[in-house]
């Protein structure tokens, strides 16, 4: 008899699947709150990445009581150099209504899930398959692609978006939602990558539709409008006598004549500066820009702006961007100058 293509997928997981520490298998996770934990770490992170902060993470918190009885400060502490902070937060959130309101459990249904602080619709899908085996069917940027590629859909991925979810409903294997979830994930991280896919490695080479074909680099179609994303820091350098130093635009374009406080798209401007663990997300027309929150105490600093009181940063134009900097970074602020030690 012909194998199906989960059969397929699901003996070549149990032979090939990585080995994480957040990972069961045989189905339902019996720890689901390591499972909430490593997918709210995951979004927009890689695993090698997380594997660390999620091993100190849940030595420190090791169930969400203890995690809900945290200060949010300390979750934070925890999370420092992960990055998109508004993630630690939500989790924090999310662990003090499920302690307060769900008597410790996460409810057992996506919908509810994924009404939960933290949670897209992605996440939420996940979270079902691989914490309580609930037959979700996960579809996230890996598994487009493997779907584009093994139906050679090659329409920009904005147009077939009811196409993917059909096709990855039909092939997921519902009562092995935990596993298959598991296994295409790591399909796409292993196997069918974005680059070089291997396909004589594949265990859908036989019957993918764009196993060894040349453009298959170029499936799934990402659409010219897709907003990038930039990722920088922002600098809030304060003065000995309490002022903040900005800079006025001379570049042009969009915000040509605006103010703001110095930042870097990459790398480091100041040394030494203390990440505050508060960022700040802005969506420009093609741009989703988000920047880190970076503070220092300096004497000096050269370029071509100035240092002005707090206070009178409203005589000033700030960009949108600038002025979300502004609201978070400077809502406690405290003078150095007036800083009682
Ligand atoms: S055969 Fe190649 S293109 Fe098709 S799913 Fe496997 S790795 Fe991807």
């Amino acid at each position: 008899m012909m194998k199906t293509p989960a059969k397929l997928l699901l003996e070549w997981y149990a032979q090939n699947g990585r080995r994480l520490p957040w990972r069961f298998r045989g189905g339902a996770h019996p720890n689901p709150y390591a499972v909430f934990i490593s997918e709210m770490m995951l979004q927009q992170t890689t695993v090698k990445t997380v594997i660390p902060y999620f091993e100190r993470f849940m030595t420190r918190f090791p169930t969400i009581n203890e995690l809900a009885q945290a200060t949010e400060e300390e979750v934070l502490c925890y999370w420092q150099g992960l990055g998109y902070y508004t993630r630690a937060r939500s989790l924090w959130q999310t662990a003090r209504v499920i302690t307060e309101k769900y008597s410790g459990e996460f409810p057992h249904n996506i919908k509810e899930i994924a009404s939960l602080k933290g949670f897209g619709r992605y996440s939420a899908a996940s979270f079902a398959a691989l914490a309580y085996n609930l037959p979700a069917t996960v579809i996230d940027g890996n598994v487009q692609r493997i779907m584009c590629r093994m139906y050679h859909l090659t329409a920009p991925l904005e147009h077939i978006q009811n196409e993917i979810k059909a096709y990855a409903e039909v092939l997921t294997d519902t009562h092995n939602a935990a596993d298959y979830a598991s296994a295409i994930m790591d399909l796409g991280a292993m196997i069918c990558t974005p680059k070089k896919p291997q396909c004589l490695l594949c265990p859908w080479h036989k019957i993918c539709l764009s196993a060894n074909a040349t453009d298959v680099e170029l499936i799934p179609q990402k659409t010219k409008s897709e907003k990038k994303e930039i990722n920088g820091k922002v600098y809030i350098l304060s003065s000995a006598d309490g002022k903040i130093y900005i800079r006025k635009r001379t570049e042009k374009g969009l915000l040509h004549g605006l103010y703001e406080f110095p930042w870097v798209e990459k790398g480091i401007l100041v040394e030494g500066a203390l990440d505050s663990a508060q960022s700040v997300t802005h969506i420009f027309t093609h741009i989703k820009m988000t920047l880190e929150i970076m503070t220092m105490k300096v004497d000096e600093f050269s370029g071509d702006g100035m240092f002005v009181k707090p206070e009178d940063l409203d005589k000033y134009p700030l960009s949108t961007l600038m002025q979300k900097v502004r609201r978070k970074a400077l809502k406690n602020y405290v003078p150095f100058n007036k800083i009682v030690e």
